[in-house]
């Protein structure tokens, strides 16, 4: 088998087969490929570590994903929305700690007001740095005005996972109507591309009825669509959602790990220049799990700044660490952990896609 992933791993364009291959590799041949998408790293992006800090913006949500914790329909959360003085002063302890970028992530809502609002917070975090704050947006399928409104107030790179690249697996994981449609998410990712962000995608690994075969599509999805930036994590269950009646089919926690170890491995070799994020759901399950990614290919990390009292409401999935830890700690632990892993964090950079530029200085954006 060696020879084989050795072989595979040489290769300038990998086919559905290698990725399988690739994402069932054990013993020495895994070895092999993480050693591999390590040197593609070192050799593409460099040991710098990127941050992102992260701030959960609101759990208020319209929509009614199978899998998530904050879904409409779980009645069991207390919603919140974080008051605009506590978002500004996230975003100026990102600026004054020299963290490069932010992230706004929250629940999907389309209403005027939250637009509004986004919009708002956009202008007033660029004042207050300078305009020295990258912004990365993570809040939902949205209309391409929305999506133009929120680029020109100083929005330039939006992470909007597929979370499953198969139409055919889609409604498993969705209810079946319009919110959740899969066409309508995949638009929404040309209509990003089209308004002139850093597109981010990704998906869930190791869902129930989910095969190698479907994670080798996943892949491949992401190259097809010249995904700019890559977030994609484990699947976690969560008691109070649709999906966790299917807990027993699910890869004991340690093997979803490293399946999702496994991916971002493989999808550095197979897009070397892209931005790929260390998760937060990849910490969930395996303490060093943040670490371990970024030896095998990641690059960004998302430090959380959500003020510490809201933090226990976004729960997405279960056992989410780091609920009660303040940002300086945050930060603190996280540089050491970094260090741990060979990398270096790239302090006040934007630290942005090299594989965007190169797309935007060959003008085919
Ligand atoms: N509402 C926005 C952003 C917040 S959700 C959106 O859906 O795009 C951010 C991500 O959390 C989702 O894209 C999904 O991939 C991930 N997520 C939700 N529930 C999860 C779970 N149970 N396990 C792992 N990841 C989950
Ligand atoms: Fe809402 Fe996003 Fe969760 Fe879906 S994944 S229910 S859109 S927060």
């Amino acid at each position: 088998m060696s020879e084989l992933i050795q072989e595979i791993l040489q290769k300038e364009y990998l086919e559905k087969a290698d990725l399988v291959a690739m994402l069932s590799a054990e013993g020495e041949d895994r070895q092999l490929l993480f050693e591999q998408a390590a040197a593609v790293k070192a050799a593409y992006v460099g040991n710098k570590v990127y941050y992102r800090g992260l701030i959960e913006f609101s759990n208020i949500c319209g929509k009614n994903c199978l899998y998530c914790g904050i879904r409409a329909g779980n009645k069991n959360t207390h919603r919140y929305e974080v008051e605009e003085q506590e978002v500004l002063d996230a975003a100026r302890y990102a600026w004054e700690n020299k963290f490069g970028s932010l992230v706004l992530q929250s629940g999907e809502r389309s209403d005027k007001a939250f637009v509004d609002r986004i919009e708002h917070l956009l202008r007033e975090i660029k004042a207050l740095s300078n305009g020295e704050l990258g912004i990365t947006l993570s809040l939902g399928e949205q209309s391409e005005e929305t999506y133009h409104r929120w680029f020109e107030a100083g929005g330039h790179r939006y992470l909007l996972r597929i979370e499953v690249s198969n139409p055919e697996l889609y409604p498993k994981y969705h209810p079946h109507n319009k919110k959740h449609d899969y066409r309508a998410r995949l638009d929404c990712l040309h209509l990003l591309r089209k308004v002139g962000y850093q597109v981010g995608s990704g998906v869930m690994i190791g869902l129930p009825f989910q095969t190698a075969e479907d994670l080798a599509d996943d892949l491949m999805f992401l190259r097809e669509h010249d995904i700019d930036m890559v977030g994609m994590g484990p699947y976690i269950e969560h008691e109070d959602t649709p999906l966790y009646k299917y807990k027993d089919k699910l890869l004991p926690k340690q093997e979803r790990f490293d399946l999702a170890l496994k991916m971002v491995a493989s999808l550095r070799i197979m897009m070397k220049d892209i931005n790929i994020a260390a998760t937060t759901a990849m910490q969930t399950l395996d303490p060093l799990g943040r670490e371990k990614a970024v030896k095998v290919g990641a690059n960004i990390i998302m430090p959380n700044l959500t003020p510490t009292r809201y933090r226990e409401d976004y729960l997405l999935y279960e056992d989410k660490p780091c609920l009660d830890e303040d940002a300086d700690e945050c930060r603190r632990c996280l540089e050491a952990r970094i260090h741990m892993a060979g990398g270096e964090v790239g302090f006040g950079e934007w630290g942005d896609s090299k594989h965007f530029k190169k797309r935007k200085e060959s003008g085919n954006s």
